[in-house]
C-alpha cells in the first residue's frame, strides 16, 4: 500500500520562469535522458518554455508525494525489475489519475494547459520511436523537465517536498510534480 499527499501552490509564471526555468543548464540532461527524440513530450522539438507560457499568467504548481510502505520497499529490493513494477503500480497510477484530473479542469478552466507530471504515457509505445505522428495529440501534454525547470528547486521552495532518489530499490517517497497555467 502507499499514500499520497498533494500539495499546490499557485505563482506568476513570469517568476516560475525567472527563478526556475534554465534552459542551457539542463539541456545535456535532457539529450542524455533515455526519452530523448522518443517521445513527443519531449525534446528536440518541445518549444521553448518562455515562448510556449508567453500568454500565460498564473502556474499552479502540483505536487503529489507518493509515500511506500514497507513491504513495497522490501519487495523494490529484489531487483530493478521488481523496483519498477513496484513504481508502476503505484506512481504509475498516481500520475495517471493527476493527469486525467488536470485534463478534466482545462475543460472547465478556459484557455488553461496542463505540464505533465514526466513523458506522456498515453500509448503503450510512443509513435515518435516509429518516426510516425503522435496517435493522440488532443491527449499530449508536454512534459515538466521538457521545459527545463529545475524540478529540485521547485518541489523544494514551493512545495516543502525534498525529491529523493534510491541507489537501489525506492526510496521513502517519490513525488509526481506537475503544473496547470492559466491566463
Ligand atoms: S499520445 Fe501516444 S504517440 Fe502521442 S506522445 Fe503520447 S505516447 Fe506518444
Amino acid at each position: 500500500m502507499y499514500t499520497t499527499e498533494v500539495r499546490v501552490k499557485a505563482l506568476p509564471v513570469k517568476e516560475w520562469l525567472s527563478r526556475y526555468c534554465f534552459p542551457d543548464r539542463f539541456r545535456d540532461a535532457c539529450c542524455a535522458c533515455p526519452d530523448y527524440e522518443r517521445n513527443w513530450s519531449c525534446p528536440p522539438g518541445v518549444p521553448p518554455a518562455a515562448e510556449f507560457l508567453a500568454g500565460y499568467r498564473t502556474v499552479y504548481l502540483i505536487g503529489v508525494k507518493i509515500v511506500y510502505d514497507r513491504a513495497q520497499r522490501d519487495r523494490a529490493m529484489a531487483s530493478p525489475e521488481a523496483a519498477d513494477r513496484v513504481r508502476e503500480a503505484s506512481y504509475g497510477v498516481v500520475k495517471k489519475a493527476l493527469l486525467e484530473s488536470l485534463l478534466q479542469l482545462e475543460r472547465a478552466v478556459p484557455g488553461a494547459c496542463t505540464v505533465a507530471a514526466g513523458r506522456c504515457e498515453q500509448c503503450e509505445t510512443c509513435s515518435r520511436i516509429d518516426g510516425q505522428p503522435c496517435r493522440r495529440p488532443e491527449r499530449l501534454r508536454y512534459s515538466f523537465s521538457a521545459f527545463r525547470f529545475d524540478l529540485t528547486a521547485i518541489a523544494r521552495d514551493q512545495l516543502g517536498l525534498e525529491l529523493l532518489w534510491a541507489g537501489e530499490g525506492l526510496p521513502e517517497y517519490n513525488v509526481a510534480v506537475a503544473a496547470f497555467v492559466t491566463r
